[in-house]
């Protein structure tokens, strides 16, 4: 293993690699750092590509050894989008990556296996999260494949399919009464004297190496290349400020070709937005809301990593951009047409970033771009609810021509 300590993002004194919460000195967020030159040193392509076809190919990169049992997460198709261009008018290489396929599909497989791993090797005997959705749901098949004991805490106001699931797998759900910012609180007052590992609270500095991987992963499947642009989702800011640093270190480890860094957009749903708020007033402060509207896997209010969010999004020449649901389930419907793809609401916010930029003209002729779809339609299928239509007939051919005849006749 390569990671040799947890620094604080705040101060920068150094702390073993424990369960810790925040720096005891000036309660800045931890990360994990790794001997780089040592990394560069014993990574080689060829390495990487004789590991596994799971995130723990990527193991050099993080913060605790492969455990060797747990589900599959990881590996995820990278969709050339050409159709989804044209329909932008794009004139780019449009990739689309697309983590449904993960075992509880959506993005957060991947935060939850490695800090599950670091857990068990930690002696922790328990599991425990607070979610904005997904994240119950990866907690808990963790847990079951583990066979630890896990507790799950979310917001009464979540889709009932994320709610259902994870209960499904077991574990005890806690649905508390208030948004995911009081959910958090309270698990951050639950994991003081509790030897729960909350996978997002007391384990965050591991949790939030899972997210390097995407973007790993997404460099290899592009030839060993970083792309040109980047369009990701927003909730806390972890996953995107991750996937820059994740090009960052593989190129440091001397894995991928030099070159300017990616420029990162960010996205967030208006009736949750105080980091692109932040961004488009200029300022360094990201001033915490309550969250509303049906993008509630990015719904946090008071995010973690908004200020390093910010910082990312003006160093790369990016932006953080919003989209109303109306754009969200446009976004939606627009991915899934064109792609096959179908995403829940976060993947929605993102497509309608895209084709934002797109009809603002940001995006230039030649360029690589990558369009991060984080989650499974499946789990939000009541927003697309009142913009689909479907035809009632009886079991007769003649019916059937009927009503399509009826419906060329309405959309004519
Ligand atoms: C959690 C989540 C995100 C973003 O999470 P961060 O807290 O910003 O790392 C994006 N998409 C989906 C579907 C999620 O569940
Ligand atoms: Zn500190």
């Amino acid at each position: 293993m390569y990671a040799t300590h947890l620094v604080c993002k705040g101060c920068g004194s150094e702390h073993p690699l424990e369960a810790r919460f925040a720096c005891d000195r000036c309660f800045g967020p931890l990360e994990a750092a790794y001997d780089r030159e040592a990394i560069a040193a014993g990574v080689t392509r060829e390495l990487i590509e004789s590991g596994p076809s799971t995130l723990w190919r990527w193991e050099s990169f993080l913060p605790v050894r492969a455990p060797g049992r747990g589900l599959p997460v990881g590996n995820s198709p990278l969709i050339q989008a050409d159709r989804l261009a044209a329909e932008l008018g794009l004139d780019c290489e449009l990739y689309v990556k697309t983590e449904t396929s993960n075992p509880t599909h959506s993005f957060k497989d991947r935060v939850v296996a490695v800090a599950a791993a670091k857990s068990v090797e930690l002696g922790y005997e328990a599991l425990a999260c607070a979610s904005t959705g997904n994240l119950a749901g990866a907690t808990a098949a963790a847990g079951a494949a583990l066979g630890l004991p896990t507790y799950i805490f979310v917001p009464s106001d979540l889709e009932p399919e994320k709610i259902i699931a994870a209960a499904a797998y077991g574990a005890t759900v806690f649905v508390v009464d208030g948004t995911y910012d009081d959910v958090n609180r309270l698990c951050s007052e639950l994991a003081y004297d509790r030897p729960w590992a909350f996978v997002n609270v007391n384990m965050r500095a591991y949790y939030a190496e899972g997210s390097k991987t995407i973007a790993l992963e997404t460099a290899e499947q592009l030839g060993w290349r970083v792309p040109d642009r980047v369009i990701a989702p927003i909730a806390s800011g972890s996953l995107y400020t991750k996937i820059l640093q994740g090009f960052e270190e593989g190129r440091s480890a001397g894995l991928l070709d030099d070159g300017p860094d990616p420029v990162m957009h960010g996205c967030q749903g208006a009736g949750c937005a105080p980091v692109a708020t932040a961004f488009a007033g200029g300022s360094d402060q990201v001033v915490p809301v309550k969250p509303t509207g049906i993008a509630k896997s990015l719904a946090i209010g008071s995010p973690a990593d908004g200020v390093y969010a910010l910082d990312v999004a003006r160093r790369t020449g990016g932006s953080i951009e919003a989209v109303d649901d109306e754009q969200i389930v446009e976004g939606i419907s627009l991915l899934a047409a064109a792609t096959g793809v179908f995403t829940e609401t976060a993947g929605g916010v993102t497509a309608g970033v895209l084709r934002k930029l797109a009809e603002r003209g940001e995006i230039g002729a030649g360029e690589t771009v990558v369009v991060y779809i984080t989650g499974d339609g499946l789990k939000t299928i009541d927003a697309v609810r009142p913009v689909v239509r479907t035809i009632a007939v009886s079991p007769d051919p003649d019916d059937v021509d009927a009503a399509l005849e009826r419906r060329l006749a309405s959309t004519r």
